[in-house]
């Protein structure tokens, strides 16, 4: 067996790879710097190009551009009519902000609990937890992998609730054969560094829903409008009018930071079939090893992984998570935990919000690491991380 780098064996590998990270190259520096030197850096053509490229890409009718994956979510929540008095069901095995969008409008994130096979929200805990104050369900596609489409519609439109995807991790992922983003009623990406494609920061909401784009466009500039047709107190009075009818916010992206995304789209299929190369050799790998579980996909499911997540069986592993992750750190493989369960946060937990609430949510944290997983991992990387995990598992493994 192996000496661990951690019991002063030598290290798999001796520069330190980590979770995820972006890739940039020449052509999007290009891109930026041609949008630099043009006439418009904000809410010019590149804004509306990167539009046009996420509906074409996703096959829904509009998408609306924004400053963050967060901001979308917001976004998505106002055009919802979702306010004070209603409630949101959402995953607890997610990023803050899934479920943070429905306290930014006054409603109350209630936690379904997810299924241990897919770790994605489960369409018979969404059932259990309906009120007749319930008015949403934000589903995450949980590290890529399609939510469950098909049970959650039936769900939505036996309740008449509105569904919203938070489709941050999924952004090349398809669910029988339709691509991400036309499916739900409303869906919400992010272009942050780690995602798919990044804009630096950056986010967008894709639906086929007219009334809805038209919420979701005057949300994000500040319920202001130039478009005759919507206002109240038109004729107007001259060109340079325009009138606020609603309450919004400033979530606009930057020319600039669309120049960068509508360049990373480019190599969105390239990145895509990089990552499903990496997520094929990782799950050839680790399926066998005693100790490690890996994640299930449903096979509607055409999944392009944003994480992957190595579960620990604690039944078959001397070492306790902490052990496993920090042993992975002194191989120089950084993991990284998605996610804590948002509803034992202290700010949540102020809120009334108790552990217990989610069972299987807080089972499958307690085992659950992500591991490196970007395109432009090579394929020595690729084999540095197996090594690794191997090793460790191997060490640690109750004979
Ligand atoms: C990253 C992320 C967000 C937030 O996106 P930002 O662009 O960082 O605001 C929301 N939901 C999930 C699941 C995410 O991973």
């Amino acid at each position: 067996m192996e000496k661990l780098a951690i019991k002063g064996g030598d290290p798999v590998r001796s520069t330190k790879i980590f979770y995820g990270r972006q890739w940039i190259d020449e052509d999007d520096i290009k891109a930026v710097s041609d949008t630099l030197r043009s006439d418009y850096i904000t809410c010019g053509p590149k804004v509306e190009e990167l539009e046009k490229e996420l509906a074409r890409h996703t096959g829904a009718k509009y998408a609306i551009a924004v400053s963050s994956g967060t901001a979308a979510l917001h976004c998505a929540c106002i055009a919802a009519g979702i306010g004070p008095g209603d409630e949101v069901i959402t995953t607890p095995l997610t990023f803050a902000a899934s479920a943070n969008c429905a306290l930014y409008v006054g409603a109350r994130p209630v936690f379904a609990d997810i299924d241990t096979g897919t770790y994605n929200i489960d369409p018979a805990s969404i059932r259990e937890r309906i009120t007749d104050r319930t008015k949403a369900v934000v589903a995450v596609d949980f590290t890529g992998q399609a939510v469950r489409h098909d049970e959650i519609r039936k769900i939505c439109d036996e309740y008449g609730l509105v569904f919203i995807e938070d489709a941050a991790h999924s952004l090349a992922t398809k669910y029988n054969g339709k691509q991400v983003g036309s499916l739900a009623d409303m869906t919400t990406f992010s272009f942050h560094p780690v995602k798919t494609i990044t804009g630096g920061e950056g986010g967008a909401i894709t639906t086929n829903n007219e009334d809805s784009y038209k919420k979701l466009v005057l949300a994000h500039t500040h319920g202001i409008t130039h478009d005759e047709s919507l206002m109240e107190d038109a004729p107007h009075e001259g060109p340079w009018y325009y009138e606020q009818i609603a309450l919004g916010y400033n979530y606009r992206i930057t020319d600039i930071q669309a120049a960068l995304i509508v360049s990373q789209m480019k190599k969105l299929d390239r990145f895509a079939a990089r990552r499903k190369e990496i997520v094929k050799r990782y799950d050839e790998a680790f399926g066998t090893i005693p100790g490690i579980i890996v994640q299930k996909e449903i096979p509607q499911s055409d999944t392009c992984r944003h994480l992957y997540i190595i579960r620990l069986d604690p039944g078959k592993l001397t070492c306790t998570r902490r052990e496993f992750f920090d042993a992975m750190s002194a191989e120089n493989v950084r993991c990284q935990i998605h996610y804590v369960p948002v509803y034992w946060f202290p700010y949540y937990r102020h809120l009334g919000y108790e552990k217990g609430l989610c069972p299987n949510a807080e089972e499958v944290y307690k085992g659950i690491m992500s591991i490196p997983l970007y395109p432009k991992m090579t394929d020595r990387d690729v084999d540095d991380v197996i090594h690794a995990v191997k090793k460790v598992a191997g060490y640690y493994r109750k004979t």
